[in-house]
């Protein structure tokens, strides 16, 4: 397909869901004109980019994350290496969009803070799968190099940059939120949600790639982990429906370390000789161990 169809249909895409989409700037319903842009009542434009996204950001942002995170993220995504999560997230979304018999309710998933936008994607495929056809997932993030990948990949999502303080979203809008080891801002979360729908926000347990921190607490006395303060303030915000701790060992070929030490944030501020130390563990297998925590209003 040509560049340029491509180009029509995610312009199509985003007229036919315009009503999800609020101007940041002054909160005004927003809607596609002439095939390339959302413009809002009070004429602020935004233009759909030449790979298919829409930056609803007021402020331009540089982030920690860069393409090499990004292309590592997914090279670890497609390994299989968050399969046992998505699979736990899908399950706690199905509750919410179970398909009723004779009715056709259309669903919308955003993922806040969605990266380079494999989780969005592998979750949406397998609520399609499980009969949620009518499904629409939406993909923010702050970061540009995040949403261009995800743009780029998954043709199936609508992607925006855009800033969690000034969701760029109408009131109500979304049957589900998701929220995957990323920052939060519930004011906006609540707002966008809507009455009956669930947010799952996934964050890390102590063990979560303990044989990395490992190397990282020997050198740099990392501080002992604790979420206690993320649950309460999620508590704060949303009924508590459920919390559920995901943790499995994935096996690990010899070429995943590199995109596994390259992915995390762990790795910041990582020597080039801690990369070695990390190469030279050999290690077999990586333990993930994250909390799911479902809510509602
Ligand atoms: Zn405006």
């Amino acid at each position: 397909m040509s560049k340029w169809n491509k180009h029509a249909i995610k312009a199509n895409q985003f007229a036919k869901h315009q009503h999800l989409f609020r101007c940041p700037l002054c909160s005004q319903p927003m809607r596609m004109v002439e095939c390339k842009s959302l413009l809002c009542t009070n004429q602020h434009c935004y233009d759909l980019s030449k790979h298919g996204y829409v930056h609803l950001s007021s402020r331009a942002y540089k982030t920690k994350y860069d393409k090499q995170l990004f292309a590592s993220r997914r090279r670890m995504c497609n390994s299989g290496f968050f399969d046992p999560l998505n699979e736990a997230m899908t399950n706690h979304l199905m509750e919410f969009m179970k398909p009723l018999p004779g009715r056709t309710i259309h669903h919308y998933l955003l993922d806040a803070g969605c990266g380079e936008g494999s989780h969005l994607s592998h979750i949406q495929e397998k609520l399609t799968r499980r009969g949620i056809s009518e499904l629409t997932g939406v993909g923010m993030d702050v970061s540009k190099e995040g949403i261009a990948a995800a743009s780029k990949t998954y043709p199936h999502p609508l992607w925006c940059v855009a800033d969690l303080a000034h969701c760029p979203f109408a009131n109500q809008q979304f049957d589900g939120i998701l929220n995957i080891l990323s920052p939060s801002n519930y004011a906006e979360f609540t707002r966008v949600l809507s009455e009956e729908g669930c947010i799952l926000k996934v964050i890390p347990e102590q063990c979560y790639l303990e044989e990395l921190r490992y190397l990282y607490k020997q050198n740099k006395n990392m501080p002992v982990y604790s979420n206690d303060n993320t649950v309460s303030r999620f508590k704060e915000h949303f009924k508590l429906l459920n919390a559920e701790r995901v943790t499995y060992r994935f096996a690990l070929n010899a070429d995943l370390i590199e995109p596994l030490i390259h992915m995390t944030p762990l790795s910041w501020g990582a020597t080039e000789a801690d990369w070695h130390r990390v190469k030279e563990m050999n290690l077999t297998h990586i333990t993930i161990d994250l909390l799911i925590l479902c809510g509602k209003k």
